[in-house]
């Protein structure tokens, strides 16, 4: 059995869901093919934060020195599994390019560009659709610092962000506590950046999928993709664990899985899996109307339609889906220690997921060289939902032939050689 059809979407998660979208909205025949459910990799439980106006790199001035005094402790946010794996070296070899000034101040007004155009988009869908339930508001997010160096460390970043026209506000202590009453008394300041929205992400691409369903789209879950023919520069064939698919174009969306599956066509993707856990609980009352940082922690706590969920860690260990334990427990006392003004948490699910991190924070969006119908939407790290429509938006453009509304270079698939 081979299905014919123009677009296949490899990934059923926000960036794949978006792009059958905006192709759908273009008349275009679009299958969306995904190995599990409808949103069942890392766009399901993610921390819900549509960072608009965020540009920092994960890449960053200092990242490396302070990544390797946290690899010595098993409770910190962020750890690397040493292990000899070249395309691991290879990755790193990158991404301590990109841990410079330069890069950064490079990569700030790019992802600055795409927050900004998908903050527009997301307002759109929202007007458009009847997606309300998925507990989108935009309301701001506040960052909480315990500690006068984390402060100090806000500050710089907020300067850093100010200088590419980011609005941000600082706030006593005393302030952040009359905003925010469950705060902790021990908390050295905050500041409040308003170019932030909240959203249930798991909620927001179901809707979407049931939406571009009813657009005509063909939306095929339990489908995975085990092999791909390749002829010349053309993928001919795409086989699935559900039958054959023949494709005008390919679009590869599946996240941190996406290097597994361009490998099937010999095409090498930089892209590292970047595990991270939430919790999700019942919305607690008293407790936060906006998003928060709790800085020094790095636990983002954001409250999302009925619930409230927090989410820390970032471990590059491959594709290992263990949970570390200690790693939660951190988060867990993070939460307390900062907000012990919600005395009872009611929790409902534990979750983890991969982030695809490529070494320059930035995704990977275009052709690649080596074949001629292959889109890449993929490796979006961090900010994968926030970037979702303007990545959906950018793919329709590539696939019809259109100019994309965003100069492409930053995001070139083959950048890394
Ligand atoms: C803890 C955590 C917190 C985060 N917080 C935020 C946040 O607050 N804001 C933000 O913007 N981003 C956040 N992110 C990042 C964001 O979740 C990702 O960047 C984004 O979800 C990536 O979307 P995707 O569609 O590329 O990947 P995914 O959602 O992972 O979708 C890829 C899909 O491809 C499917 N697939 C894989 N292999 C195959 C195959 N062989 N055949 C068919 N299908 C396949 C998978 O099953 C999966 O459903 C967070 C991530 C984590 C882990």
């Amino acid at each position: 059995m081979e299905t014919q059809t123009d677009v296949l979407i490899i990934g059923g998660g926000v960036i794949g869901i978006c792009a059958a979208y905006y192709l759908a909205k273009q008349d275009v025949d679009v299958t969306v093919i995904e190995k599990g459910d409808i949103c069942s990799g890392s766009s399901y439980g993610n921390a819900g934060v549509l960072a608009f106006d965020h540009g920092t790199p994960t890449a960053a001035p200092g990242v490396l020195s302070q990544g390797l005094r946290w690899l010595l402790d098993a409770g910190s946010p962020f750890y690397i599994k040493p292990r000899l794996d070249p395309d691991l070296i290879r990755w790193l070899w990158h991404f301590r390019a990109a841990c410079n000034e330069a890069p950064m101040r490079r990569a700030i007004p790019v992802q600055l560009a795409l927050g900004r155009r998908s903050a527009e988009l997301f307002a759109e869908l929202h007007s458009e659709h009847d997606l309300d339930d998925d507990g989108y508001e935009q309301r701001g997010r506040l960052f909480l610092y315990r500690t006068p160096a984390g402060l100090a460390h806000g500050q710089e970043e907020l300067a850093l962000s100010q200088e590419y026209g980011v609005e941000g506000q600082q706030l006593s202590a005393d302030e952040a506590r009359k905003r925010l009453p469950v705060v902790t008394e021990d908390l050295a300041g905050a500041i409040f950046y308003p170019g932030y929205a909240q959203i249930l992400p798991g909620r927001f691409v179901q809707n979407l999928a049931a939406l571009v369903q009813k657009m005509g789209v063909r939306v095929m879950d339990h489908t995975e993709v085990i092999h791909m023919e390749r002829g010349g520069r053309t993928i001919n064939r795409v086989t699935t664990t559900r039958g054959d698919f023949a494709a005008g174009e390919v679009v590869l969306a599946a996240g941190a899985w996406s290097p597994v599956i361009a490998r099937m066509v010999g095409v090498r993707l930089l892209i590292q899996a970047a595990k991270g856990y939430s919790i999700t609980a019942k919305r607690p009352d008293p407790g936060p109307e906006i998003a928060l940082s709790l800085a020094e922690a790095k636990v983002a706590v954001t409250p999302m339609a009925e619930f409230l969920r927090f989410s820390s860690t970032l471990e590059m260990a491959h594709m290992d889906t263990r949970i570390n334990q200690r790693r939660v427990a951190a988060t867990r006392k993070a939460f307390h220690e900062f907000l012990p003004g919600i005395e009872v948490i009611e929790e409902l699910e534990l979750w983890r997921g991969f982030r695809p991190m490529s070494p320059d924070s930035l995704p990977m969006i275009g052709r690649t060289r080596k074949l001629h119908n292959l889109v890449m939407a993929t490796g979006h790290g961090m900010l994968g939902l926030t970037q979702g429509p303007i990545t959906g938006k950018l793919v329709a453009q590539i696939v019809s032939g259109q100019t994309p509304e965003f100069d492409l270079g930053p995001f070139d698939p083959d950048r890394f050689g």
